[in-house]
Parts: C-alpha cells; structure tokens; sequence
C-alpha cells in the first residue's frame, strides 16, 4: 500500500556544533516520504513558492513519490532557522516564515483520496483534519504535531487526535498535551484522547511506545557524530509509516515492533549528513547494515 503524506516542504538554515549550512532542502514531508520511499511509495500534500527548485521536484518524483498533490503558489517557500546546543536534543527555532503556507488549502487531487495509510505531518491541525475529512476509506492514520500547535489550536489538535490511530510526538509535547510530568501518566493521559498507539520520541535516548500489552522501547544508535538532527523526528515517523504501508497497515505487535526499529534505523542514518543529504544517497544496503548493527545493539540474549 502506499502512504499519503502531508505536511511542509521547505528552506532550512541549521546551525549544529558540527557546522551549518543554509537554504537546505527540509520540511516534514520531504523527509518523511523520502525516508518511506525505501519502503512503499509514497505521495506528498504539500504547497511550494516559485522558488522550489524544480530539480529536488523531479528527484523526489525519481523516487516513486507522487507530487500530485503539491500545489504551486506564488510567493516564497516555507522557511525555518533553527541552532542546536552542545547537547543535540536541545535546539531554539530561530526563525519560521510561513509564506505561501498561509495560501495552503490541501485539497487532495481525486486519485488520493483512495489512500488508505496517511501521515498527518507537523502542520496546521486544521489541515489535518482537512485531508482526514477528503479521504474515502483510510485503514491507518499517523499524525505528529507539535508545541507550536498544542499552544495556540489545542481544540484542533484534541479533534483530530479523536480520529487517528497512531500518534508519533517528542516527550516535551507529549508533557505539554497531558500536563503530566511523567512519561507513563502522560501516555495513558494520552491514549485516552483517541490514538490506538502512540509513540513517544526522545531523541538521543530512543523511543517508547504505548497502547499495546505491553511499553515497548528503542534506544536510538548510538552514534560517535552526528552531524545535523533536524529531520530526525520525521524521517523515524515516515520511516515507520512506510514500513506500516507495506504491511497494510497492521498495527499487531510484530509488525508495529519492526517498524519502530525501521524508523529508528533510519533517523540513525539521516543524522549522519546536513539535511536530506543522506537519505538522497542511501543504498538498501546501507539500511540493512544499520538494522544489523541494532540487532546487535538491542539483543541481550533473553529467552
Ligand atoms: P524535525 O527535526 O523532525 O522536528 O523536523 C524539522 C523539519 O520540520 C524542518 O525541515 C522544518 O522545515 C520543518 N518545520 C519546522 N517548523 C515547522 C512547522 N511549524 N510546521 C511544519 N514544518 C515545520
């Protein structure tokens, strides 16, 4: 099955202690359907200005991803600034242009509106439900939000969060959603809003999931250098989404499990380079060795 994305594509000027670099090509969608692009293919909900290049346009369609749904405005594209701390978890958003995503109306072309798995990326919650309310039949929805939203359209937010399966947020919005401090409460708080599952980003430390049995967790690799972490969040959701997408949308323990470690070995990989840099030049093989090296990262030899 593919998977139906929506979210921002953008102009990203990042500032880690490893160095920076500017006008990158960023948003959560790019990042998320390229990282789902290894599994199923994908097609992204998203408006660009006049200035997207056009090549990135034609390399993300390279990668059986459909831009049906990008609409063309005039005017400027999406644009963020954001600097990370010594400790990479931490990072201060310096500057978000919302430019020609003020015009978005996200209307899904009708050819879309047959998809079955979708991932609601970090966008005006207003547009989320948007797309959820256009789509005929979705087996499997996957929505992230973020502080930004939780503050200032936390109605929206509360109405989507009642018609999704799976929620995938950082440990900080998910504290801010539940107003509880500790991170079970704050997940129990949470899946009673909605979500079947919910999965609890925390960056250098890994992921939790809940809503199943069981609490089931993921460290993140533990890598020497990482070079740039934006982008992370959303390549593990597309990551995972994607992986889901090929099992149809089976959100049982194994599959659920295997996708969380899919999404991490992939976030593991998008660090490594500035921007979508990695992720453009990855080979299968690439993805397999990391999954082995988390094999033998996670495996303490229990029955
Ligand atoms: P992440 O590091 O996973 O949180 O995602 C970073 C990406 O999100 C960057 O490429 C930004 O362009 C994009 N982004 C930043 N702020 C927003 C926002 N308010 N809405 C949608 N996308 C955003």
């Amino acid at each position: 099955m593919s998977l139906l994305i929506i979210g921002t594509l953008a102009f990203d000027d990042i500032e880690t202690p490893a160095g920076r670099a500017a006008n990158e090509i960023g948003g959560s969608a790019a990042y998320a359907a390229l990282a789902a692009s290894f599994s199923t293919p994908a097609a992204i909900v998203a408006i660009v200005g006049e200035d997207f290049p056009k090549d990135t346009l034609e390399q993300l369609r390279s990668r059986n991803i459909d831009l049906s749904g990008v609409e063309h405005a005039k005017g400027a594209s999406f644009r963020w600034a954001g600097r990370y701390h010594e400790n990479l978890n931490l990072r201060d958003t310096l500057d978000t242009q919302l430019n020609v995503l003020t015009q978005f109306k996200a209307e899904l072309p009708p050819a879309l509106r047959d998809s079955e798995v979708v991932f609601l990326g970090n966008i005006d919650p207003d547009l989320q439900l948007s797309v959820l309310r256009q789509l005929n039949r979705p087996r499997l929805v996957g929505l992230d939000t973020m502080n930004y939203w939780l503050e200032s359209a936390r109605p929206a937010v509360l109405r989507v969060l009642e018609r999704i399966d799976l929620l995938i947020i950082n440990d900080e919005e998910a504290r801010l959603l539940s107003g509880q401090h500790n991170i079970v409460k704050a997940a129990r708080a949470i899946l009673r809003l909605g979500p079947k599952r919910l999965l609890i980003k925390r960056g250098e430390y890994g992921v939790l999931a809940f809503g199943d049995e069981s609490i089931f967790a993921m460290p993140a690799y533990p890598l020497e250098e990482v070079f740039d972490p934006t982008g992370a969040g959303d390549t593990f959701a597309g990551g995972c989404m994607g992986f889901l997408a090929r099992e149809k949308g089976n959100l049982s323990g194994t599959p659920m499990r295997r996708a969380i470690a899919h999404g991490s070995v992939m976030a593991s990989l998008v660090v490594e380079r500035f921007g979508l840099r990695r992720l453009w030049e990855l080979a299968p093989a690439d993805i397999e060795a990391r999954r082995q090296a988390f094999l033998r990262l996670t495996d303490f030899h229990g029955a």
